[in-house]
């Protein structure tokens, strides 16, 4: 049983949307948030426990997944969903961002990308179609195109040079990509910082015509304000009922400053990243749990969260298990970071469906500026209920 690939509007807020993503794997609620499960594992992650987290949809990479296990063997194994055990929705990076990390590892041309491995130095080459090839042998639900992205700032002639490049290959993927009910290829909006750029790029993909419109080419170091001015250029132009998927962010402050600019869709290493490194997530900042004065802290990292680091343990402890390198800090961590940013988007998601987003804006804005909760403060925290 399957359905057609479709955005769903539910309610709106300015230009702040929610709705329902329909996919042949399940539905999502937007604004979503989607954990980054790069090598076939949201690290440190049992699936399970992402699901609890009430994650709709995650991300997979072609770089990593084409280098090992290899994009056959996946297909072999049934497909990505099977092979990581995750049912519901995947989308895939095209490879990409990660090949154009490579610097002296990888050689441009008009036509693709050749790139030696950073596992162990073996040739590989990737193209608009070969990535689009390799994404449905992982059978993403979501395929991404393969672009360039340059890092920033860098001239305008080059970001223009490099997203028309982008664009010719866009029309090449969407020749690759096999039509599926319930499937969904995005196209990547380029050009740098540059309102002109973006708008034309915007006009290339939409020309083309894709499922759904990625925004990509920021968080690459331009600043908050930057990427807000870009967004305000350029998510007015893409079609409504397109989802729009803002690539590679954020902080949670950049995810509501984006939400409110019109982006239903996210993903970011931040939240899995940072539970690796003792740092926590909560409505009052972060908390770096290395730190020595939570050695004796028998209180819960948040009083709000209901993951089992929050439910089951103290700062103490996983403090402790930091300090241990014990393995057990990362995983409860992390599941509490993701546990977080989901409580961020389902919040923010209630509130534009209610139509109190202004609000909720602010009173996140207002907490987070705020110092970590007093002890007094645990038992009855002044914070309204988050769904
Ligand atoms: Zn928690």
């Amino acid at each position: 049983m399957s359905t057609a690939f479709r955005w769903v509007e539910q309610a709106r807020s300015g230009r702040a949307r929610a709705g329902h993503l329909h996919t042949a794997h399940g539905t999502v609620p937007t604004p979503t948030f989607m954990p980054v499960g790069t090598v076939g594992t949201v690290k440190a992650m049992t699936m399970d426990a992402v699901r609890s987290t009430g994650a709709g949809i995650v991300l997979g990479n072609t770089y990593h997944l084409m280098l090992r296990p290899g994009a056959e063997r996946v297909r072999a194994l049934g497909g990505l969903h099977r092979f990581m055990d995750w049912p519901g929705p995947i989308l895939t990076d095209s490879g990409g961002f990660q090949v154009m990390s490579l610097g002296p590892l990888r050689k441009l041309d008009q036509d693709g990308v050749t790139f030696s491995s950073h596992i162990d130095g073996s040739k590989h080459r990737l193209t608009p179609e070969r990535s689009t090839d390799i994404q449905h042998a992982l059978d993403a639900t979501i395929t991404m195109c393969f672009d360039e992205c340059p890092a920033l700032p860098a001239a305008p002639e080059v970001i223009a040079q490099s997203m028309r490049m982008s664009m010719r290959w866009a029309a090449r993927c969407r020749e690759a990509f096999v039509q599926r009910l319930g499937y969904a290829q995005y196209g990547i909006i380029q050009g740098g910082t540059e309102a002109e750029l973006r708008a034309e790029s915007v006009r290339a993909l939409t020309g083309i015509g894709f499922e759904g419109y990625a925004i990509g080419g920021l968080a690459v170091g331009e600043g908050q304000e930057l990427m807000f001015s870009t967004l305000d250029a350029t998510t007015p132009l893409i079609p409504w009922d397109s989802p729009r998927y803002l690539m590679g962010v954020g902080t949670p402050d950049d995810l509501l400053g984006s939400v409110e600019r019109g982006v239903d869709m996210f993903d970011c290493v931040m939240p899995t990243r940072a539970g690796r490194t003792a740092r926590a997530y909560t409505e009052r900042g972060t908390l770096n749990l290395r730190n020595a004065r939570h050695a004796v802290d028998s209180r819960p990292i948040s009083p709000h969260c209901d993951c089992l680091a929050c439910t089951r343990h103290s700062r103490a402890y996983l403090h402790h298990l930091f300090r241990a390198n014990e393995i057990l800090g990362p995983m409860l961590l992390t599941w509490h970071n993701l546990a977080y940013y989901q409580r961020l988007m389902r919040g923010i998601r209630s509130a534009i469906v209610e139509g109190s987003l202004e609000a909720h804006a602010a009173w996140l804005r207002a907490q987070w500026a705020m110092e970590d909760w007093t002890p007094d403060e645990m038992p009855l925290p002044d914070i309204p209920p988050v769904p």
